[in-house]
């Protein structure tokens, strides 16, 4: 692999930190436990969206772009952090919101939304689940070439082989780091949603023969329908990192049994992992992905599924800004009612 050979925007300026979580392994009686702070990585509020969008964006600009077209949830930290991308480049940026949940857009609620707001997004259109994503954002994308305009479509979470190159770079990132720290890796643990961070990570571990497995945790799909989709995109991103072997199907994993009723509702389990992470280790996750993330993790530690002795890296996706819209379900107040 080489890298190199992208071009790419720098929206961080050095390596996110590997650090231990002892106090967290001391409350669940085991495994040495390590997090990748991938919630420090730049842009307004970081999160893992940041590493695909200096690939992505990089492309936007190679081809003339003045505005980036993207889609995700009522409170997508990948809209958040594409609209602040934008903003970096002096460009425009019009955002598809889909309502997973009926209902679920506010135009006056906090978090993301709030942030779309403050960051100056030039237009939001909200539709339904189950509508033509593509063809909303290829709608505006017309549109604004009606005006003269030219605008870059992003799949939602910057999903592709090329967004997926941010996670090959993280893994190759890691795992200098982790040679640097002494730190022999037993097992990689990462939220898997739109299927980039993973299937990149994937692919860059292969391209490194590291020969370390890594746990997936599903947010939304059911696992056999994950574990395609994440397989299909790292074959795609091993092919354009140009990663020699092939993608071993038995290497992606993906355990559903952390998503509770939905994408994005709330769990006893993700409750009781931001509240342990905030408490033992000082380390803010959010309810709808690293929250479920790390109830996996905390789950698989507590049943002995990851042994007492093993070292696991949890790569922190980001996210926090959402916990701010979600006070209702999180703070003691809401547990006691
Ligand atoms: C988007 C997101 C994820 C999931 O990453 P994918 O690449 O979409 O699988 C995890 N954590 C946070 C905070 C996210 O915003």
């Amino acid at each position: 692999m080489n890298l190199a050979r992208f071009k790419r925007r720098r929206y961080t300026a050095h390596a996110t930190p590997i650090e231990p979580m002892p106090h967290l392994a001391a409350a669940l009686g085991g495994a040495r436990l390590f997090v990748k702070r991938d919630d420090l990585l730049g842009l307004a509020g970081g999160g893992n969206k940041t590493r695909k969008l200096e690939f992505l964006v990089a492309e936007a600009l190679a081809q003339g772009a003045d505005t980036l077209i993207t889609v995700g949830a009522v409170q997508s930290n990948h809209c958040r952090l594409t609209l602040a991308a934008a903003v970096r480049e002096g460009l425009k940026c019009q955002l598809v919101l889909e309502q997973r949940v009926p209902g679920s857009y506010d135009p006056a609620a906090s978090g993301n939304n709030f942030l779309f707001d403050l960051l100056g997004v030039e237009k939001v259109e909200v539709v339904e689940l189950g509508a033509d994503l593509a063809g909303t954002m290829a709608a505006m994308q017309a549109a604004l070439a009606a005006q003269g305009r030219r605008g870059y479509i992003i799949p939602g979470g910057g999903s592709n082989a090329l967004g997926g190159l941010g996670y090959v770079a993280c893994a190759e990132e890691l795992l200098q780091q982790a040679f640097d720290q002494g730190l022999a890796i037993d097992r990689i643990v990462v939220a898997s949603g739109s299927a980039g961070t993973h299937a990149g990570l994937v692919a860059g571990l292969l391209g490194n023969s590291a020969g370390i497995p890594i746990t997936g945790i599903n947010v939304r799909r059911p696992r056999a329908e994950q574990e395609g989709n994440v397989h299909k995109l790292a074959v795609e991103i091993a092919a354009l990192a140009g990663v020699a072997s092939p993608v071993p199907r038995e290497a992606i994993v993906c355990r559903d049994e952390w998503v509770g009723p939905g994408y994005s509702l709330p769990t006893a389990e993700m409750v009781e992992a931001v509240r342990l992470f905030a408490g033992t280790e000082g380390i803010l996750l959010d309810p709808v992905y690293t929250g479920k993330a790390a109830a996996g993790l905390i789950a698989l530690v507590r049943s002995g599924e990851i042994a007492r002795d093993e070292t696991v890296l949890f790569v922190h996706t980001g996210g926090s800004p959402v916990l701010f819209a979600s006070q209702a379900v999180l703070a003691t107040t809401a547990r006691a009612a």
